[in-house]
């Protein structure tokens, strides 16, 4: 009986998945997709900034918005802070935008390490399961293969454990200061995305609400005021808004954030191993420790070495002059300036 008992204990009963409950008043979907109506029902109207291009001119265009109804109180923009693997001065950036722009401004950053280190916890961990799994299997763990901890399109806990989860903490944290309104705080959660950037992106609605963010105590909607814009719509926002942009989309990046995103195309990384040799380094190391590709199909040695022959092809890149990027899609004398006001650093909004 006991040596049943210590058998029957070896086994733990399967964990059972805790069903996501969602508050009886969180609504199924927006009563309204109208950008004026959603602006004047929201408590708060947070701007979710990158420091790109596109959330640049997401803010700058929901801050006009807001302006024009006299809402530009309850704007908040937030970073997530993503440490050394994004930009250099992109925390700062969005900062500077936010100060321009005359909004709150919030940075969060989620506890632990950044992404480099939670992919080598994320490789033992998985490697440990795999390998517990295996013996119970009667098979030799060390034939058995482990996922890969890379964050991934399928997998993509980078932007849930760095983004999204301190984000929504700011939420809890805004709600409590409004106090109690005797009903759920409305929050308006402004994001950046658009149908052009990818097919998952194409098929984002503007409006939903986002119910597992959501709770008794606040419903979140999120917005995606520009979804449907182009590139040179965005860049035409950049140039109305005066807000400064960062200079990586004068070296020829298409995209900011980290500067090596798993889902970024071949030639992005290659330019930031290009303008960021030490840290391509660092994603080697963690490449071997995790005995993966950073991205599916194409490690970063392989980019490293794109990198380095391009390099001695044509030598070191050159700094390019400021307003490159823009230029291209407004023109030399719009470029000029919307130079010449960034130096002033001053911004309309229509008030
Ligand atoms: S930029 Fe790319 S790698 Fe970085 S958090 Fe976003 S999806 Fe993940």
């Amino acid at each position: 009986m006991t040596a049943q008992l210590a058998l029957f204990a070896e086994v733990p009963a399967p964990k059972k998945k805790r069903a996501r409950c969602i508050h009886p008043s969180v609504p199924d979907v927006p009563t309204t997709t109208v950008p004026a109506e959603l602006l004047r029902v929201a408590d708060w109207i947070l701007l979710n900034s990158s420091g790109g291009k596109d959330s640049q001119a997401m803010a700058s265009h929901v801050c006009d918005l807001a302006a024009k109804l006299g809402l530009l109180h309850r704007v908040v923009i937030v970073h997530a802070d993503l440490g050394d693997i994004e930009w250099e001065g992109t925390r700062k950036l969005a900062e500077e935008q936010a100060r321009r722009l005359g909004v709150r401004f919030e940075v969060v950053k989620a506890a632990g390490g950044d992404l480099l280190a939670r992919t080598v916890e994320r490789f033992f961990k998985l490697k440990a399961k795999t390998e517990k799994e295996a013996r119970e299997q009667g098979l030799d763990p060390a034939t058995a293969k482990v996922a890969p901890a890379w964050p991934s399109s399928s997998a993509r806990w980078c932007t849930s454990d760095l983004k999204r989860g301190p984000i929504r903490k700011l939420m809890t944290r805004l709600v409590a200061e409004l106090g109690d309104l005797g009903r759920p705080a409305h929050i308006l959660n402004c994001m950046g995305q658009r149908a052009a950037e990818s097919a998952p992106r194409a098929k984002l609605t503007a409006v939903e609400i986002d119910r597992p963010a959501s709770n008794g105590k606040r419903h979140v909607t999120t917005w995606r005021p520009i979804h449907g814009w182009t590139d040179a719509q965005v860049w035409k926002e950049i140039a109305r808004s005066g807000l400064p942009y960062h200079e990586a989309y004068d070296w020829g990046m298409s995209r900011l954030s980290c500067s090596f995103c798993v889902l970024g195309c071949e030639a992005d990384v290659v330019l930031a191993a290009r303008l960021r040799p030490e840290k391509a380094a660092q994603y080697v190391d963690v490449e071997a420790k995790v005995r993966a590709d950073f991205k599916h199909g194409l490690s970063m040695r392989e980019i490293v070495a794109r990198a380095k022959a391009l390099d001695d092809e044509h030598g070191e890149l050159q700094r390019p002059p400021r307003g490159t990027a823009l230029s291209g899609y407004v023109g030399k004398k719009a470029t000029s300036k919307y130079l010449a006001r960034l130096e002033r650093g001053h911004l309309d909004l229509a008030v």
